[in-house]
């Protein structure tokens, strides 16, 4: 390994606003790379597959990024988000030092800069002052899977351990928690039991409520490429959406939202008469199994299949398939997880495999595909409010006086603390006066938004800490703290199948950013407490973490305390122990567990199940609230491709923002009939707590009859009105505390827009008086959707006062008959902004990607400028909108190769136009495209 220094024109390019030295304890930052010529491995910040990634700072500040063919989850493949991940480097928006309120009444958004040493005395002086007159529990954390295990494991330390509560819980409550509860309660331990191999290996893959295509393409594209060699392999899709995955599915089930457990009841009780038992492992290493079969009835399959929603047919023909397939791998994600049943229905899996005895070997298992780039880490340093420290239990008072002594902490948290829905609930009704939120955005992800949002305007003291300046929740903040963003952070995550690998700085820390476990020891030692927080880097934590995962773990009757083992637990990576800092930093990706003195039987799955594995008995029961005559519909949330979470880091890569440029809401035909809906015209999705209004998709064979679906990425910095979490029911599974994301009642009407149009600028323009709006980054501009309930009187004077438009030429048509109206205003012969608009429907505009492109040209030419006003490209069909982010190839242009080259496969249109070729991503769409065209998808 060698070391690597940004080149320093980058260092010159990277603005620094050093306010001196701080007081507080400087940090030395190291750099490592041994990814190439000046490339650092690290890890992708998105998604739990968790790819490895190489990256170089490039002297523009933006970064080179390839995939890092020696990283075993992804073996040099990365998607379209992870691929963009250097447009998304800059320090555009970045918060670059501390500040804090003018006073404690002051409006929020009346800060001033402060030094750190400031800003943490502050911070520390109002914790003490609150803990001392309302009790420990009247402060909190809220934290995140977009953390490192190093700040998890400090975070979780200090609430824990010195604030004296257990009131810190995670964003990551709202995408796995429910899995967490299902792996304790079947393997008395939070333990994924399969690997990516595992789905390259199995004959059948299950995939349910997950759009794997999109939500963790690289573990797609690792199936598909696993299918090609075997084409025997089955994939079925179980989900009530028809999503891209589904595109390569032998079988989909689009059953009720919610009925997942019905299904795998019915599955449960179909196996068990088929004679599909393992009893000799049932007998060995399993019980509960008879209550669990006797709570899952003995229902005819036509009676399952019609509480689902589903064709009986279509069951069976799963059943039999299942029955008949002894390598099975059922991954399940955030439609399994984002329910009110979520821990029921996780078990309900489970228990099918414990069943048939499918786990604990190569190519089958229960699989739980996580969100977030380190939800796994987060669980493995207790990051959960109801979870302590290297998995062990705060209701355990061995493990509390396990974890107590070795940290020789002043207190230890015996009862859980609050999860996340409850922790903002104890807010608003002042019972918690203190919260600190760390690299997440609330306001605009947790359900029911407006409540949390107005439960922080209401809270004493909020702190922030992130690495962008104006999140939704950001402005709600009495404190900012700069952290370090992705590309300075220095620490690990875990993946979805248990791997932990480097995540390693290429950038400099900009301003006064630093790592947030820096913070948090900093803010402990403000606190009077030097003993517990005295690293001085990530990999101080590192080993010290994984010395508390081996402290009195293991078979061995007593350790070096000499108080002997207790019960071991399966997470241990106490091998890693030992690791000095360089060798921390040439860290490899690795498989948990490592211990220092395996178990025996730890070579293979078996380990799994040394305790033996519990059956859950699971009831079928309805979603949390039902439709009504009020709210007939039910709303689904989830992710679209090329945008991740609430859009503060893909927001800002224009490759990303051209794919799906404003939020949306699909629906079937009928029900758009119903509510005179149509195609790309703007509608209004309102739930009993908040309502959106999105571009309508009539999407008939994407959705059934009376549901609607949202994504849930757009925020008030993307959007006037696309905060989905705002709509969100906020009733949670009452084992793991997860919100019920994918069913809420819903209504749907038209937003009656008198004009719609879109503003293409190098500007930001100022939009009062637009009614709607949405944003997408462009290369050298930002383009807006806009919609208005009013016409305006004067076109050119409404343009300009949007513009703030000084002097320059204008170009400007307007039929006042037709209602359409298009300007552009150059300077010095270079477009500076454009307007389309029109009272017809939107789809009488033209192409915003012709449009976008004449932004490139230093001097328009006498064709274009006769174009704008025309409102129409010369000589040139519209594109369409973009399909694949990697080569910029859009939908016209790939219907256009099917049609002439009668093109029947996705490799053919990978051929011609070089779509599909790199990240994959978009392989799901091409193959819709052919089949659009009735050519047959043939891979
Ligand atoms: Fe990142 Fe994409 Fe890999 Fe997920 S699948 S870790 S988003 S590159």
């Amino acid at each position: 390994m060698s070391c690597c220094l940004v080149p320093t024109t980058l260092r010159a390019l990277r603005k620094r606003l050093d306010a001196g030295v701080p007081r507080v304890r400087a940090l030395q930052v190291g750099m490592t790379a041994d990814g190439g010529v000046g490339f650092t491995r690290t890890t992708c910040p998105y998604c739990g597959v968790g790819c490895g990634v190489r990256a170089r700072a490039k002297a523009d500040g933006t970064a080179d990024i390839q995939g890092d063919t020696t990283h075993p989850a992804n073996f040099g493949r990365l998607c379209s988000k992870g691929s963009a991940l250097g447009e998304t480097v800059s320090l555009d928006g970045r918060l670059l030092y501390p500040e804090i309120c003018l006073s404690p009444d002051a409006p929020r958004d009346r800060r001033r800069r402060a030094s750190w040493d400031e800003a943490l005395e502050h911070v520390s002086e109002r914790f003490k002052s609150i803990i001392e007159q309302h009790g420990a529990d009247a402060v909190a954390l809220y934290v995140s899977g977009q953390l490192l295990t190093e700040d998890y494991y400090v975070a979780n330390k200090l609430v824990k351990g010195w604030l004296g509560t257990a009131n810190i819980d995670t964003n990551s409550r709202l995408c796995m928690s429910s899995a967490v509860a299902g792996h304790v309660r079947a393997f008395g331990e939070d333990v994924v039991p399969c690997s990516y191999e595992d789905l390259e290996t199995a004959d059948l893959i299950v995939l349910v409520g997950s759009n794997l295509a999109w939500c963790h393409p690289v573990l797609y594209q690792r199936i598909l490429a696993a299918r090609e060699l075997r084409p025997e392999m089955k994939i079925v899709v179980i989900d009530p959406r028809r999503t891209p995955t589904c595109e390569v599915a032998d079988l989909h089930l689009p059953l009720k939202a919610g009925s997942d457990v019905a299904l795998f009841n019915g599955l449960l009780a179909y196996l068990f008469r088929s004679g599909v038992v393992d009893d000799d492992f049932l007998t060995h290493h399993t019980r509960g199994s008879s209550e669990a079969l006797l709570a899952a009835g003995s229902e005819s399959i036509e009676g399952i299949a019609a509480r689902c929603g589903i064709e009986a047919d279509s069951l069976f023909a799963f059943y039999r398939l299942f029955a008949a397939t002894n390598k099975v791998v059922t991954a399940f994600s955030m439609g399994v997880n984002q329910s009110s049943s979520g821990t029921d229905k996780v078990s309900a899996i489970i228990n099918c495999h414990l069943l048939s005895g499918r786990i604990g070997a190569p190519g089958m298992g229960p699989f739980s595909i996580t969100g977030q780039p380190n939800a796994m880490g987060g669980r493995e340093v207790g990051g959960l409010a109801n979870m302590l420290a290297a998995h062990m239990t705060l209701e355990d008072p061995a493990h509390r006086e396990l974890v107590q002594g070795f940290w020789q902490s002043p207190h230890i948290a015996d009862r859980p603390g609050l999860k996340a829905v409850a922790l903002f609930d104890a807010i608003a009704e002042g019972r918690v006066k203190a919260v600190w939120i760390i690299a997440t955005n609330p306001v605009v992800s947790l359900p029911d938004a407006d409540k949390v949002r107005a439960a922080l305007q209401r809270c004493e003291l909020v702190v922030v800490s992130d690495c962008v300046a104006d999140t939704d929740t950001a402005q709600l903040a009495h404190v900012l703290l700069p952290a370090a963003a992705w590309g300075e952070k220095d620490g690990t995550v875990t993946n979805s199948e248990r791997r932990i690998s480097r995540q390693r700085p290429f950038l400099p820390l900009p301003g006064e950013a630093r790592p947030d476990w820096w913070m948090l020891c900093e803010f402990a030692r403000c606190m009077g407490w030097n003993a517990g927080f005295g690293f001085e880097s990530a990999a101080d934590i590192f080993v010290e973490h994984a010395r508390l995962s081996g402290t009195r773990n293991g078979l061995a009757a007593a350790d070096a305390s000499g108080k002997g083992s207790i019960k071991p637990r399966l997470f241990n990576i106490e091998a890693l122990a030992d690791l000095t800092p360089r060798q921390y930093d040439a860290m490899e990706p690795v498989r948990w567990p490592v211990p220092r003195n395996p178990l025996p039987g730890s070579s293979d799955s078996a380990w799994l199940f040394q305790h033996g594995a519990r059956f859950v008995a699971t009831q079928d029961r309805l979603p949390g609230n039902q439709t009504d005559d009020n709210y007939p519909l039910v709303m689904n949330t989830g992710r679209v491709r090329d945008h991740w979470h609430t859009m503060t880091r893909t927001g800002r890569a224009p490759k990303l923002a051209s794919h799906i440029a404003a939020p949306f809401v699909t629906l079937h035909a009928d029900d758009a009939s119903a509510a005179g809906i149509r195609e790309g015209e703007l509608a209004r999705v309102e739930t009993r707590w908040g309502a959106v209004v999105a571009r309508a998709r009539i999407g008939t064979q994407e959705v059934t009859r009376g549901s609607v679906f949202v994504p849930i990425h757009w925020n008030d910095a993307f959007a006037s009105a696309g905060r989905v979490g705002a709509l969100v029911n906020p009733v949670v599974d009452a084992v793991s505390g997860e919100p019920e994301f994918k069913h809420t009642p819903a209504r749907i009407t038209a937003w009656a827009a008198a004009w719609q149009g879109f503003l293409l600028t190098r500007r930001i323009p100022a939009l009062a008086g637009v009614d709607w709006w949405a944003r997408a980054a462009g290369t050298q501009h930002c383009s807006y959707e806009l919609a208005g309930l009013k016409r305006p009187s004067n076109w050119n004077e409404q343009l300009r006062s949007m513009l703030g438009a000084g002097a320059g030429d204008w170009i400007e048509f307007e039929d006042r008959a037709r209602g359409s109206y298009r300007a552009a205003l150059l300077i010095q012969g270079r477009l500076e902004a454009c307007l389309f608009a029109s009272a017809a429907s939107v789809t009488t505009l033209p192409s915003r990607q012709w449009l976008a492109s004449l932004f490139a040209k230093e001097q328009l030419e006498a064709a274009d400028r006769a174009a704008l006003l025309a409102g129409r490209r010369a000589g040139g069909a519209d594109a369409g909108p973009q399909v694949c982010a990697c080569f910029s190839v859009c939908r016209n242009t790939i219907l256009e190769a099917i049609r002439e080259g009668r093109l029947t496969s996705a490799q053919q249109i990978g051929r011609q136009l070089k779509a599909g070729t790199n990240c994959g991503s978009c392989l799901p769409e091409l193959r819709s495209l052919l089949a659009l065209t009735n050519a047959p998808a043939t891979t």
